[in-house]
């Protein structure tokens, strides 16, 4: 009798365990709402802390925060670009005002599409800013560059990670850190230069995105709205989620060429700027100022949340935006000369 006992509990105490197991194998499903300010605001605050020294290209500064996103690219089970063997897309430039031959890096992170793997979708920021600047009478000389463009780096990653668990992209995403930005589009320039533009089929360019925007709270602006269908197919996704995609209020700006979406855009790619930030009023703007603890966590959160939303009938191979069309001047870069 007691060794039939026995085995009933023993019989028990396997099935039970078996439960338990396949209720620890079933995997979460991956929403909107993972995106989260926990992980943006870690993001942010490493990327833009004094250890980063203000992400100077060719500096000490820039190459902890290169590592930060290589490592992130890796836990994201991400693949290298193209030839590459790892996620550094690495070259040198001459840097126009010291003429010292600088050496930088692109940070490419790429998740392979099921079905389109040849078709390409790129999703960037910058990573570099102005670093240390040592001026009279400033105390502080560290360009943190929170919003300009941590903020816009913070949502690359959110989106790699977002995108890595939810597996619904039929075409391929390159996850891009460019470098040299503030030097005059470098990094994304010397990407443009070595890629068939034929394959990519979107540019999702995004910065300054931690303050809340001329339109109000959950609403964003994009650069070359006109440019392009891509602005209202992102408008389209995004009904009836509460947040609003407005054309880009700051004509005058010439934004559209101002940010890394102008190297793909100048080979036709449509490829725009996402932002929110109040550049006309923003007395953060360039400045040593401009830290993390100036920026509302909360609207890089839904903007990241809305970006994703936003792009996914692209990524997802459903929608493909129009192509850019450019003058000739707009295309070389060169500006009229002034009579
Ligand atoms: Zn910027």
């Amino acid at each position: 009798m007691k060794k039939i006992n026995l085995i009933y509990v023993l019989f028990f105490a396997i099935i039970f365990s078996c439960k338990e197991n396949t209720k620890q194998t079933t995997v979460k499903e991956v929403t909107i709402a993972d995106i989260d300010t926990t992980t943006v605001r870690k993001h942010l605050y490493t990327l833009a802390s004094d250890e980063m020294e203000g992400r100077g290209t060719g500096t000490q500064g820039i190459e902890k925060a290169a590592q930060y996103i290589e490592s992130k690219f890796k836990k994201f089970g991400l693949k290298t670009y193209d030839t590459l063997n790892n996620y550094r897309q690495t070259f040198t430039f001459t840097n126009r005002q010291t003429k010292k031959e600088i050496t930088a890096s692109n940070i490419i992170g790429v998740l392979e599409g099921k079905s389109k793997k040849d078709e390409y979708v790129v999703v960037s920021a910058h990573y570099d800013h102005l670093g240390i600047r040592n001026k009279e009478g400033q105390l502080d000389s560290i360009y943190n560059g929170a919003d300009d463009d941590a903020s816009g780096t913070t949502a690359v990653l959110a989106l790699a990670e977002y995108f890595s668990k939810k597996k619904i992209n039929e075409r391929t995403i390159l996850f891009i850190a460019f470098t040299g930005e503030e030097m005059g589009l470098i990094g994304s320039n010397h990407f443009g230069k070595g890629i068939d533009s034929t394959k990519f089929v979107a540019g999702i360019n995004i910065e300054m995105i931690g303050k809340e925007s001329n339109y109000g709270p959950k609403t964003a602006w994009l650069t070359g709205f006109n440019r392009s269908d891509f602005g209202t197919i992102i408008q389209k996704n995004l009904e009836g989620s509460g947040y609003v995609l407005h054309p880009d209020p700051f004509q005058k700006f010439n934004l559209f060429f101002r940010s890394d979406n102008a190297s793909l855009a100048r080979l036709g790619i449509p490829a725009h700027t996402f932002s929110t930030g109040p550049i006309d009023v923003d007395i953060h703007y360039h400045k040593a100022s401009d830290e993390p603890e100036t920026l509302n966590v909360s609207n890089i959160t839904e903007t990241i949340r809305a970006i994703a939303i936003g792009t996914e009938s692209i990524i997802k191979g459903e929608d493909t935006p129009t192509r850019v069309v450019l003058t000739v001047e707009e295309m070389t870069g060169r500006r009229k000369k002034k009579k």
